[in-house]
């Protein structure tokens, strides 16, 4: 059983201020395997005031000093890579493939940002101006369960190499991994205040951030709806506010397919990260003209995803997070079959054999777009498919919903998928790959979310220009 007891402040571990204790769990058995004492509003503030102790000298340090930092905080997190892989898997229930991810992205995300800074320019000539980029003060960076480790890391990446100093707030759910994080950056050595890491609830610690006048920017990861309240609470002080929210992306396979390669892609997509991915393409946009053979490969390849222990390198979807997000997957899948789509494979209940929370990775057909699995993000291995007379049809219902952080073109031609992909309202559209590129923004149209993370978008949202004339 563990025992998590300190929060970080001011370069140190502290004992909180709030005395909430909150159960931890293993979500493949179901077991509380251990407790974590959550921080209050005063703990909130405690690591707001060391943070903006912190900015003044921070925020003065240069481009050669903060990548060295970063080299540091890269080398610290990978010398605890090990044990953060064994609590992705213990606390979040990450099967082997994905859990690797889970560890090295959160490594790679500081070289990353290390590289941007040595080419980023930060003093500009325009016209008769000179315009620099300045850091625009303590960051406060809300971060969800689904990647704990790759959402702290990135965020606290960009603040960094910014110049900012920064406030964390991890999901309360992932304490065991916020607690190995939090032990490797302290190991790099930062300057006492530069980045705190407070466990603490979202109406409490979040809300408290969201609306202190000290933070300049917050940068959020989460679900829609806690990102409009936070933007809304931010207004007060004119926060800048990136928001990274969900998703209901849309996988667009094109009449010209190769179907047995378009198939295995689009149930990845659907699937990764168990299901609870914000990128994840839950509704697959299927031609008339070939859904039988879809429909056909389609349920062979669910059929043969594998659900149960993350520790059996078969597996490929893990438990859900936890039994609220279980029986919301639960729940919808049920909505699913009573607004009159067609179950092809899964269904509501848990897979043979397992008694965490595991959900049957489901799919279904004859969905319409405005039933409520094809509109809502469920957050779990369900996958509709929703099939289209023409291409104008599938781009009108791949554009046909309030979100637009990504979308799957799937196509023999790739003049036709890149026309295709012109047309489709998302922040990153992935044609006949599932790749990731560092360099490239990521961040969602509509209400998808506000800015962008990665890069030099990514940067400049920790970023305000001064213009600067008569130099
Ligand atoms: P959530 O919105 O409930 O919580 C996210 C974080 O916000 C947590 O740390 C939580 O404690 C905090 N929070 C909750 N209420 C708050 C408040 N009132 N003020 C401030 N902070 C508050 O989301 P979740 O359930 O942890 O994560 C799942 C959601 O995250 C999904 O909707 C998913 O799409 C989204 N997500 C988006 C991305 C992306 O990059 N776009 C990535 C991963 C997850």
């Amino acid at each position: 059983m563990r025992s998590i007891e300190h929060i970080y402040i001011d370069g140190q571990f502290v004992t909180p201020h709030g005395t909430e204790s909150f159960d931890l769990h293993n979500p493949a058995t179901g077991e509380v395997i251990g407790q974590v004492r959550l921080a209050d509003e005063e703990d909130a503030r405690a690591a707001i005031a060391a943070a903006k102790r912190a900015f003044p000298a921070f925020s003065q340090t240069n481009t050669e000093e903060r990548i060295a930092i970063l080299h540091r905080l890269r080398d610290a997190m990978a010398a605890h890579r090990n044990d953060l892989l064994e609590a992705v898997v213990e606390e979040y229930g990450a099967p082997a493939s994905r859990a690797a991810f889970m560890v090295d992205h959160p490594i790679n995300v500081f070289s990353e940002a290390a590289d941007l800074l040595g080419e980023y320019p930060f003093v500009r000539r325009m016209g008769a101006a000179e315009v620099k980029m300045e850091p625009l003060g303590v960051a406060g960076l809300i971060t969800p369960w689904n990647s704990n480790a790759g959402f702290i890391c990135g965020k606290l990446a960009t603040a960094i190499a910014a110049g900012s100093t920064a406030v964390i707030k991890p999901s309360e759910m992932s304490a065991i991994q916020t607690q190995i994080v939090t032990e490797a950056l302290h190991a790099a050595g930062l300057p006492a205040g530069v980045f705190n890491i407070i466990t603490g609830r979202g109406e409490v610690v979040g809300r408290e951030i969201s609306t202190h006048p000290d933070i300049a920017k917050i940068s959020f990861t989460g679900s829609t709806a806690v990102g409009k309240s936070i933007l809304r609470a931010a207004a007060d002080t004119m926060k800048r506010v990136t928001l990274e929210l969900g998703g209901k992306s849309p996988t667009l396979i094109l009449d010209d397919a190769d179907l047995t390669q378009a198939i295995s892609l689009a149930v990845n997509a659907a699937f990764m990260n168990s299901g609870q991915a914000c990128i994840a393409g839950t509704r697959l946009l299927a031609p008339f003209s070939r859904l039988a053979e879809i429909e056909a490969l389609a349920t062979a390849a669910v059929e043969q995803v594998k659900a149960g222990d993350p520790r059996d390198p078969a597996t490929q979807v893990g438990p859900m997070v936890s039994r609220k997000q279980w029986e919301r997957v639960q729940s919808y899948i049920r909505q699913g079959i009573e607004e009159g789509a067609a179950l092809l494979a899964g269904g509501a209940g848990k897979p043979e054999g397992t008694t965490g929370w595991f959900v049957r990775p489901t799919l279904f057909t004859g969905v319409r777009n405005d039933m409520a699995i094809a509109r809502e993000e469920i957050f779990g291995p369900v996958l509709s498919i929703i099939p289209y007379q023409d291409e104008e049809e599938a781009i009108a219902i791949a554009n046909d919903t309030v979100y637009g952080l990504q979308a799957y073109v799937l196509s023999g031609d790739r003049d036709r998928a890149r026309s295709v992909a012109d047309r489709i309202v998302a922040g990153r559209v992935l044609i006949n790959t599932l790749a990731h590129e560092p360099k490239a923004p990521f961040g969602g149209f509509k209400q998808s979310g506000i800015g962008r993370e990665y890069g030099p978008f990514g940067l400049e949202a920790f970023l305000e220009p001064k213009s600067l004339l008569g130099v």
